[in-house]
């Protein structure tokens, strides 16, 4: 009798993959909601419900349940900007301004040694590093492009992969035209991968001709891709605009008709007020990346009247050469207090806006808010689950708080990219660390190699 009741009671269950139940779900949507004791439901790599934790248990047989009771749950963070191979960079040359930086550091250095196997190795450090950063979609622009989608496609990540474009020769292509065919190319390869978007990415208006931006727009209007590319970072860029143009680098931008929703802007430090209105009126995307225009002193991104103007703002973390971390927990709190400080409004942007920034705002921005950004049913479960029972975390009044103000990515405990876990207990499932510390040896060896003190 017993064995027929579990029976009857175990085909009404609806068979899922994997329950996750914790002590708080923050969804992100709707806006300043925490469930608690809720657990997430997926089945097929997707959200299939949110609901309590006791509800969830008695109608879901699932393959997997997970309990984290001290944990909240929450939309894997987007970094909407990045640079990913460039953390083979990190801490080669520091405390600089951008144009000194750039022209007497990085691009030196990545003539001599951008390849394949910098950027495989460059791109495999970065996203394990982005992974413990509770980081699960990553917005990157970036020479051999190919290897970059080739890796995230790897390890189970998402990404959106940039078709860079620049007026230089690099080891990945000889012309303009040649990034662009090599782009168009690889846009096609990547067409029917779930887990990777592709973005046209320009480095600069200063870095990039006129008549290679007119040939990109008629492509990415053609083929509906977004075009990602660094705008108004310093104060420089705009003279150099105005001597060469005669006009500011948005000016520019809004003739050869690249404004409008498919614009992805990052930095915009230099923007000013009218140029705000005009933007929020074009339906353009901005990516904040504050950590990187303070380490070289660009300027400050005005994000409080940028909000308050409606344009939609997310966050990126750059590339690890000029910030010099993949963390977007620090990015959050960066932008909430500098935002604050630059203002003088404490309330102007609260942590749930932080958190909104660097999850809903930066998957819109991509294109990918259908998908990603929030815990919703329907859409793809990326999730990250961040420990709130450290005695840096005590007393939790309010775990968004929490999370914003006080959380370090060491609390980033476990990571979902499509329901499929890529950190669990701060372990990746995907990636050898011991290699990838190796690979990274190797090349600081190249790059810097160790002084013969004994023979010197
Ligand atoms: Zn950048």
């Amino acid at each position: 009798m017993l064995k027929l009741a579990k029976l009857i009671v175990d085909r009404m269950l609806m068979p899922i993959d994997s329950l996750i139940c914790a002590r708080w779900i923050i969804p992100v949507v709707p806006d300043g909601a925490i469930f608690e004791h809720h657990a997430v439901a997926v089945s097929g790599g997707k959200i299939i419900d949110i609901l309590p934790q006791t509800e969830a248990l008695a109608n879901y047989q699932a393959v997997t349940v997970e309990h984290l009771p001290q944990h909240a749950l929450i939309p894997g963070f987007v970094n909407a900007h990045t640079h990913a191979a460039m953390s083979l960079l990190r801490g080669i040359a520091d405390d600089l301004p951008l144009m000194e930086w750039l022209g007497n550091h990085i691009w030196p250095l990545e003539r001599q040694w951008v390849s394949e196997s910098f950027v495989r190795d460059g791109t495999d450090l970065a996203i394990a590093e982005m992974l413990r950063s509770g980081i699960t979609c990553f917005n990157d622009m970036y020479f051999f492009p190919e290897i970059t989608a080739q890796q995230v496609s790897k390890c189970g990540m998402r990404a959106s992969i940039g078709l860079i474009l620049i007026d230089f020769p690099s080891a990945w292509a000889g012309s303009a035209d040649e990034y662009l065919t090599k782009g168009l190319a690889l846009c096609d390869e990547l067409r029917h991968e779930p887990l990777l978007s592709t973005v046209f990415a320009p480095h600069a208006p200063y870095t990039v001709s006129i008549d290679t931006l007119k040939k990109m727009r008629i492509l990415a209007e053609e083929l509906d891709r977004p075009v990602h590319t660094h705008l108004y970072e310093t104060q420089g860029e705009i003279e150099q605009c105005l001597q060469r143009y005669g006009m500011r680098p948005l000016k520019l931008l809004q003739q050869l008709e690249l404004t409008g929703p498919s614009l992805i802007a990052v930095h915009m430090t230099q923007v000013n007020d009218g140029e705000i209105q005009a933007f929020a009126e074009s339906g353009g995307h901005i990516v904040h990346c504050p950590e990187s225009n303070l380490k070289l002193a660009s300027g400050f991104c005005p994000l409080a009247k940028l909000l308050a103007a409606g344009v939609n703002v997310g966050l990126g973390t750059d590339g690890a050469a000029s910030n010099n971390d993949l963390n977007i927990l620090s990015e959050m709190r960066t932008a909430a207090l500098l935002a604050k400080g630059v203002s003088q409004r404490a309330d102007a942007v609260p942590a749930t806006v932080a958190l909104r920034m660097a999850t809903l705002n930066g998957a819109r921005a991509l294109g990918l808010e259908a998908e990603i950004g929030s815990l919703e049913v329907g859409k793809s479960a990326d999730m990250t689950a961040i420990r709130l029972d450290a005695i840096e975390t005590q007393p939790l009044y309010n775990p968004v708080s929490q999370i914003v103000y006080a959380a370090d990515r060491e609390q980033v405990s476990d990571v979902w990219v499509a329901g499929r876990p890529l950190l669990k207990a701060r372990q990746l499932t995907a990636l050898d660390l011991a290699d990838i510390r190796q690979r990274a040896a190797h090349w600081q060896n190249k790059l810097a190699p160790p002084k013969n003190l004994a023979g010197s």
